[in-house]
This record gives structure tokens, C-alpha cells and sequence, in this order.
């Protein structure tokens, strides 16, 4: 098991945030920092390399981005823009996911939890980026290369970690987040298909003794206030396409996340009353405003004069694994099924509070 895992390759597509800039990037040999060939800008292979690049090394040299990668990269222009494909094994992937997603600090636990969801993951996605399994970006899950110094971080053993992720598929694969700011939501959240009647919620993301498990995180609380003639702009421009082409939005109704009985997750916009998928709004309003805009899908809405007050918890989509409670939960004695049984169980989790 172990042999198959660690030996098979993966392909990622590296470096997406850079795909649009010039810049060259030089090959460096590990012990003496000198470039390995000065040839080496478009097609670099090898076992172990650090990777400098900027956009500008000359002139803007203290920008310099450093990536250790493992394996092979190969970089392509395609219409102006650069394609970086990096193929390196599987073992090194995933401890490059965990060195990117968790600190070093993390305990050991909560860092196979997230490796088995990556396991999972890997094994039963399609590939997202041509020929490439997933990118590094937040968009599949974030990966920054390897860590340089490999003591520092959880290097997991993949064969140990094959858990049942039960009613998950290619078609429903598990994901994971930062911070749900103490409320999960299913994966029902993508899955509406226009019908707004079912609970999102899926329950807390705490034990027995109430206490939210992610709530040391950075993230726990936020909030933030917009013009309301500059929201209903965003909005207004998002639905330009769609059937409400030539009516405005004029106003959105005081929302609450949790406040329905039912648990209902919905934004209604006052152009004919639509109703909008929560996800959905979050993601065309981070469009404009910025990706870390709307933080989560846990939040409230108020009207107050000529502004929205928007005051959430958490970061990311609320659904599945949430990456400060794993981590509380190992600090609570935990083991990493037990994590996953928290977090994907389809039933309530067998976890006590001891
Ligand atoms: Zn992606
Ligand atoms: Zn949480």
C-alpha cells in the first residue's frame, strides 16, 4: 500500500497567480544557489530544485517569490498566458497540501485527518485543469510546494489513511475549509436545484459541552459595511445576463443566516423578490469587492441608512471539514477518524465529551 501511494505521480498546475505576468524563472542548485543552466527559463526537470521567480528579477528584486518544488516542471505559453505543470508524487503533494493549509505547530491528528481527505480526493477527482488533476489555489486546495526544510512538517504515511467517506463520490467529493465560525452547513448548500425547502444546516461544530471548537481562529468573527448603492450595483451587474435583465436591484431584505426555523438559506433581492443561493451571493459579491469580502456563508445583513452592516463568522463555505475545529479536536485527544467521523459522519458523530 504504502509502495503503490508514495510512487504514484500527480499532476498540479502551479503557479496559477503568475500565469499572466512575464517573468523568468531560473533552476538553482540546492547547496550553492547558483542557477543549474541558464537555458533552464522554459523546461526545467530534475529531483529537487528551488525555484526563484519575479516578474521583473532585475528591478523589482526584492519581490522575489522562492517555491521549492519536488519532481518535474514544465512551463508552456499559450495565448500570452504561461501554463506551469508540475509532476511530482503523490506523498510529496499532499505534504505540500498539509505544509500550505496548516503551521507547523499543528498536531499530528488533524494533519492526517486533512491528508485522508486529500487521499480521497486525488483518487476520485476528475482533472480540473487540462491535463492537470487540480491547481494551487484555494480553488482546489492550496499548495505552495514542499516544505524546504522537511523536518519541520507532518510527512503522512498514505497507506495508513484509507477511510470511508460514506455517500461521498466523484460527483460529491469531500471538501474542507478554514473556520465555519460554529455552524457546518451540508453539502445541500450546491445542490439546491432552485428549491429553497430543506435545512442547510447540518448541525454545530462543538461537543457536548457547547463550547465552538474553531473559535480561536483569526477568522471567528468579522464584519464589514458597504454602500448599499454599491452592492446593489454588483448584484445588478451579476444578473444583467439572467432574466431580470432590465430591472435593477433595488434592496435586499434583512437577512440572518440562522434566523429561519428551518434553517433555509436564502437572500432575496427586490427586483421581483428572487431568491438567491447564499453561496452564490457571496461568491459574485467576493467578485468585485474582493475575495476575502464576504469571509463565510455564516453572516447577518442589516439596513442602517445609506449602508448594509454585514457581521459574519468564519472563512470559507461552511461545508465539511473544519480546519480549526480538527484542530481543537486533536488538542482534545482526538484521533483523525474520529476527526473525519466528526466532520463527514452522515449520521451524528460517536464522539463524547470526556
Ligand atoms: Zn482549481
Ligand atoms: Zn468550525
Amino acid at each position: 500500500m504504502e509502495y503503490y501511494y508514495s510512487h504514484k505521480k500527480i499532476q498540479i498546475a502551479v503557479l496559477e497567480k503568475y500565469k499572466k505576468l512575464p517573468f523568468a524563472i531560473i533552476a538553482m542548485e540546492n547547496n550553492t544557489g547558483r542557477p543549474v543552466n541558464s537555458n533552464a527559463v522554459f523546461r526545467l526537470t530534475g529531483k529537487k530544485r528551488i525555484l526563484s521567480f519575479s516578474r521583473n528579477k532585475f528591478i523589482y528584486s526584492n519581490e522575489l517569490l522562492t517555491r521549492f518544488y519536488s519532481g518535474k516542471l514544465v512551463a508552456e505559453e499559450n495565448n500570452g498566458e504561461w501554463i506551469f505543470t508540475l509532476t511530482l508524487s503523490l506523498q510529496d503533494y499532499i505534504t505540500g497540501v498539509l505544509y500550505s493549509e496548516y503551521s507547523a505547530d499543528t498536531p499530528p491528528e488533524a494533519l492526517k485527518a486533512l491528508a485522508a481527505v486529500m487521499l480521497f480526493r486525488t483518487a476520485h477527482s476528475d482533472n480540473r485543469h487540462g491535463r492537470a488533476k487540480f491547481c494551487d489555489l484555494t480553488h482546489c486546495q492550496v499548495f505552495q510546494g514542499i516544505p524546504a526544510d522537511n523536518s519541520i512538517i507532518y510527512r503522512p504515511a498514505l497507506g495508513e489513511l484509507s477511510y470511508r467517506f460514506i455517500g461521498y463520490s466523484k460527483s460529491n467529493l469531500p471538501v474542507f475549509h478554514s473556520t465555519c465560525g460554529g455552524v457546518l452547513f451540508s453539502e445541500q448548500l450546491w445542490n439546491q436545484n432552485g428549491s429553497y425547502s430543506h435545512s442547510l444546516i447540518k448541525k454545530k461544530d462543538c461537543l457536548a459541552d457547547g463550547k465552538i471548537l474553531c473559535s480561536a481562529s483569526p477568522h471567528f468573527f468579522w464584519n464589514r459595511t458597504v454602500n448599499k448603492s454599491v452592492l446593489h450595483g454588483i448584484l445588478s451587474e451579476a444578473l444583467a445576463n439572467s432574466d431580470f435583465q432590465n430591472s435593477g436591484v433595488i434592496g435586499i431584505t434583512d437577512f440572518d443566516s440562522l434566523e429561519n426555523e428551518s434553517g433555509v438559506i436564502e437572500i432575496e433581492l427586490t427586483i421581483k423578490k428572487i431568491r438567491m443561493n447564499i453561496d452564490r451571493f457571496r461568491l459574485i459579491v467576493n467578485r468585485k469587492m474582493g475575495w476575502h469580502y464576504l469571509k463565510s456563508n455564516l453572516f447577518t445583513i442589516k439596513q442602517s441608512g445609506a449602508n448594509y452592516h454585514i457581521y459574519g463568522n468564519g472563512l470559507g463555505h461552511n461545508v465539511g471539514l473544519c480546519q480549526y475545529g480538527a484542530v481543537e479536536l486533536a488538542r482534545r485527544g482526538r484521533n483523525w477518524r474520529q476527526i473525519l467521523d466528526f466532520y463527514y459522519s452522515p449520521k451524528l458523530p460517536p464522539i463524547h465529551n470526556n
